[in-house]
């Protein structure tokens, strides 16, 4: 999960990053980034963050959702190049495409957060929303990948390359050591 503080991808469970120390949140409790934006929700009302370093903060998150828009429609690309029949590959689809929907609205939410806080209770239930979408869905495809891997083991499909987490695109070194 992005720490939204400093940038750094922190791979820990949570609650702190492991970089600047700043509270991230638990990445299993299904809330995503809902922590850290109240964090910063409350530090803009105090005033131990400004409105410069919301604005950053936001422009990170934003960045983050939109990339995971992208590596799901990628996905879905990897997933039309598999040998599945349409009942397959619709199936899988039908459980991702809730994910990239619930991801867009989260970003379209983000996107309406002034930089100088207060956000109020309606943003707040849109961004609960969204974010209830994307975690929901999330647990579908986890269920249904594992049913799926066995299908893909029978024909010898590789699924963990269809799933390849998009953090191999910063590490070319292990991408080409096959
Ligand atoms: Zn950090």
């Amino acid at each position: 999960m992005l720490c939204l503080s400093c940038g750094h991808d922190e791979q820990s469970l949570g609650p702190a990053c492991s970089d600047c120390g700043s509270y991230v949140g638990y990445v299993a409790d299904g809330r995503g980034y809902l922590p850290q934006l109240k964090v910063l929700e409350v530090g803009l009302a105090e005033g131990r963050i400004t409105p410069e370093e919301s604005e950053q903060r936001l422009q990170r998150l934003t960045g983050a959702l939109e990339a995971l828009v992208g590596y799901m429609d990628e996905c879905g690309q990897g997933l039309m190049t598999l040998q599945w029949d349409n009942v397959q590959q619709g199936t899988l689809g039908g459980f991702m495409m809730p994910i990239r929907e619930g991801l867009d609205s989260l970003r379209a939410a983000v996107d309406q957060l002034d930089s100088h806080g207060e956000w109020g209770d309606e943003l707040w239930a849109e961004l609960d929303a969204a974010q209830t979408k994307v975690h929901q869905a999330n647990e579908g495809l986890t269920v249904l990948t594992q049913t799926l891997a066995g299908y893909a083991v029978e024909q010898g499909v590789d699924l963990e390359k269809v799933f390849d987490p998009p953090e191999s695109e910063v590490e070319p070194e292990a991408a080409n050591a096959e």
